[in-house]
Formats: C-alpha cells, structure tokens, sequence
C-alpha cells in the first residue's frame, strides 16, 4: 500500500515552500501529470510513459512557483539545471532508482542538519497559491523512519511492534486530516509524527517489529482508528475528549471516540477514582505498582515563586488569546490579567489530567481549558521551562503574611497526552509477557487489528 507523505519546510512548520530543489546521484525521470486530489493515484504512471524530462545523475531540477501575468493563476515553473522547461499548473512527478536528495530542506541526521534524502517518489505540485512537495512511498517503508523517532529500538519487540500497528494506523488515519493538501499524513512531529526520510538510520528491532507486523492496523467499525500515543501517562491513559478538542470544528470537548478510553496501568483494573484531586495526591504519594514506574517521568515537581508567576504568566495569556489557543482561554469580565492570587482545578478527567484551571488575579478570574494549552500556561523561560510535562497535576501553593501567592509546586505524573498508546506502559505490560495485541487492545478499547 503506498502513501503520500508532505514534506514540510526545514522549520517543520508549513507545508508551503517557496522553491524545490533537488537531485540525485543516478539519473531522474520527471513526469507532468495533471492536478489529483489524491497523489497515490498518480502513480498510475507506468514504466512504458514517456517522461516529460529527463535528468542527469548530480543535475538539479528546480520547481518554482509563479503567478501569470496573463490569466493571474499559479503555475509551477522548473528547470533542468539552467534550462527553463514548460511550465504546468498541474504536477510534477520525479522518479529514479537511486534516492532523492532535496537540497531545499534540511534534517536533522546522524552526522549533523543534512539536506534532506528520500526513497520513493516525489510529487510537486500547487496548493493554495504555494509549491507542495510530497513523498510517495510503501507504507511500511514511510513507518520504519517514523518508528527510528518515536520508539527507542532498546524497547522490548512486543512494545515496539505494538508502536508499529499504532503508527501505521496513524499514518493512514491522523488527527488533523490532510485530505485538503493531497496527501495522507505530513513528516512533522508538530502536527502528526515526525519522519526524517533517510537521514534517520533504521535498526533491526524497527525492522523486524514492522515485519512482524506487516500490513496491520487497528480499526474500529471497519475504519483505521484515530491511534494516538504519547510517551508516559504516569499510571492511567484518559480520554480522548478530555484532552483534544475536535480537530474540524475546533469544539472541546469534542464527541468522545469509544476506543480511546483511558484505563489504569495495574494489573487488577481497580478504579483508581484519579479525577479527585484527594486521590490523585494520595495516588502520587503512595506510588502504587502500575507498569509504567520505572520511568524518569512517571513522577516529577516543578516549583515556581510568586516572581516565576508574574513575570511570564500574563505574557503566556497574551500569546494564546492571539493563536489558535485563544478559544481554550476565558478572560474575566475586567479583560485584564492582574496579580496572582492562587490557582483551582475544577474539573479533571479520570487520570486526573486537569480539563480546566482556574487563576485568580486581582482584576478576576481566568479559566484555562484543555490539556496542552494548560501546560503552555506556565511556561517559564527563566527557568528553562518551556511547558509542563503533563496536565495531570496537583498544585501546593503557599501565601505570605498579607495572604499574597508566595510560591506554587506543581507535583506531575507523566509526560505527554496520555491518550491511547503509552511506550513506557507498552514496555512494562511486554516486560511482563504481553504480546502486540494484548498491549493494542488495552489501549485501545474494542479496536480490532486487520490487514490493509
Ligand atoms: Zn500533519
């Protein structure tokens, strides 16, 4: 099964490039083909079509985009080393035996930021008034360079071929569709999971896990699940609605999604009751057994001074109310963020992972919703800290002898979301003798694996 993967700018942060450059070190076939809404479909191109262009081995093809003068549209504009070729407002499609290697992004790699090197088909095309790239390629090809960056190869095969089916499905599936820019999924981690192409080295533990693991993905009522995963949930994964809002509509919560419910990481299954801030406490200090516990995360302390608050809080408000945050943010009635005074945690989900806080200043109170957005609210550079590691926190705050905030501890369980799939609970329940599926249908309540 092949998939189109956008490849996005060296910042990982758009889709948009202002100009493609690349080449190779054996010869390319370039086709023109029309626009597609779906990429796959152009590789209908069979090996009897003539190629539009031909490049030579260590020849740049560049593709610009351009608007005419004449009729204002946005037209694709490339060339083969110095010389200027047709121009297209469809799509060019390169291909070659030998990798690709675009010289107009950059990766990180083994031996430093490299330009960036492909296995596979590369589709440029016009989206929204911008050049597009994507990278057409064997789904199990795309899912050996996620896994090198999502799951260390020291982890147990169980775990890591439970990450396979999870990141496969995701790969087919993610949260915020990309059906609108031509493609499946895109290599970012800031938006789906990051895939580095060839400068990220596979292992034979990523190899062997997607080879046992060929074709499977986790589906429920005959679709490819919404497989989300993330790194530690510090002893209990929580609900999908209670953590993202909907990706289409923006609305938080969002409808909940059966499959994603959160479950304790013991072996008994006991309702830890985790969305009383008593319980959680008592869960944090107790530090009962749950699969999860060796890890460095599973239980952290962030302690921040009255002057950590006030310097950065109301800067971190101002940002969101002018991002995409700004809808999770609820001013008071003055409009203005004032002194602190304390902090309240109204509403929890069953890890505890807090829905919403509350922050008392002296002009009212601000509510804060959702998971993410609640960790970027105590962003504190002067200490280094660019969110927390989780909302699943319960708070401490001390008063001077005017009753003014003196200082706040933060104690946390966890790092990430801790929807779905969690790597350090995946290792422990494969530690303990599960298999692949055992560990997917703990997660992932009711999902089923099939073959695609
Ligand atoms: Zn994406």
């Amino acid at each position: 099964m092949l998939v189109a993967v956008g490849l996005t700018t060296t910042d990982l942060k758009t889709l948009d490039h202002t100009e493609v450059v690349l080449t190779s070190s054996g010869a390319l076939e370039v086709f023109q083909l029309p626009e597609s809404r779906d990429l796959v479909t152009l590789l209908g191109v069979g090996t009897s079509d003539k190629p539009f262009e031909k490049i030579a081995a260590g020849q740049r093809f560049t593709v610009k985009g351009i608007k005419e003068a004449k009729t204002g549209s946005f037209v694709l504009e490339a060339f083969d080393g110095g010389k200027k070729l047709p121009r297209t407002n469809g799509c060019f499609l390169v291909r070659g035996s030998h990798s690709i290697n675009l010289l107009s992004i950059r990766r990180p790699g083994a031996s430093g930021t490299t330009g960036a090197k492909y296995n596979g088909s590369i589709a440029v095309f016009v989206r929204n008034g911008h050049v597009r790239v994507a990278l057409i390629l064997d789904l199990d090809k795309y899912l050996n360079g996620v896994l090198h960056s999502e799951i260390p190869a020291s982890y147990h095969i169980e775990a890591v071929k439970a990450q396979a089916v999870a990141a496969r499905t995701y790969g087919l599936n993610p949260r915020i569709s990309h059906g609108k820019d031509g493609v499946n999924v895109c290599d970012s981690y800031l938006c789906c999971q990051y895939f580095g192409g060839l400068t990220t080295v596979s292992s034979p533990t990523h190899e062997r896990a997607i080879h046992e693991t060929l074709g499977e993905v986790l589906t429920y009522r005959e679709k490819p699940i919404l497989a989300l995963f993330s790194s530690c949930a510090g002893g209990h994964t929580e609900n999908y609605n209670n953590c993202f809002s909907d990706p289409a509509t923006g609305q938080f919560p969002p409808p909940e999604l059966p499959y994603l419910s959160g479950v304790p990481e013991t072996k008994n299954k006991v309702d830890l009751k985790l969305f009383d801030d008593k319980n959680l406490r008592h869960f944090y200090n107790s530090a009962p057994y749950t699969v999860d516990a060796a890890s460095n995360h599973f239980k952290w302390k962030v302690h921040l001074t009255a002057d950590d608050l006030e310097s950065h809080m109301h800067a971190t408000v101002q940002a969101m109310l002018k991002d995409e945050r700004a809808p999770f943010v609820v001013a008071p009635p003055s409009g203005k963020f004032g002194h602190i005074e304390s902090f309240r945690i109204p509403k929890r989900g069953v890890s505890g992972c807090a829905i919403e806080i509350e922050v008392k200043t002296s002009t009212g109170t601000w509510r804060v919703m959702k998971e993410l957005v609640i960790r970027d609210l105590f962003k504190t550079p002067g200490k280094k800290l660019a969110r927390l590691k989780s909302a699943r926190i319960f708070l401490d705050q001390s008063h001077d002898k005017l009753g003014h905030l003196s200082a706040l501890s933060i104690s946390g369980l966890g790092w990430g979301h801790g929807v779905g799939l969690q790597q350090t609970g995946a290792q422990g329940w494969a530690k303990e003798g599960s298999k692949y599926q055992t560990i997917l249908a703990h997660y992932f309540t009711g999902a089923k694996i099939e073959k695609v």
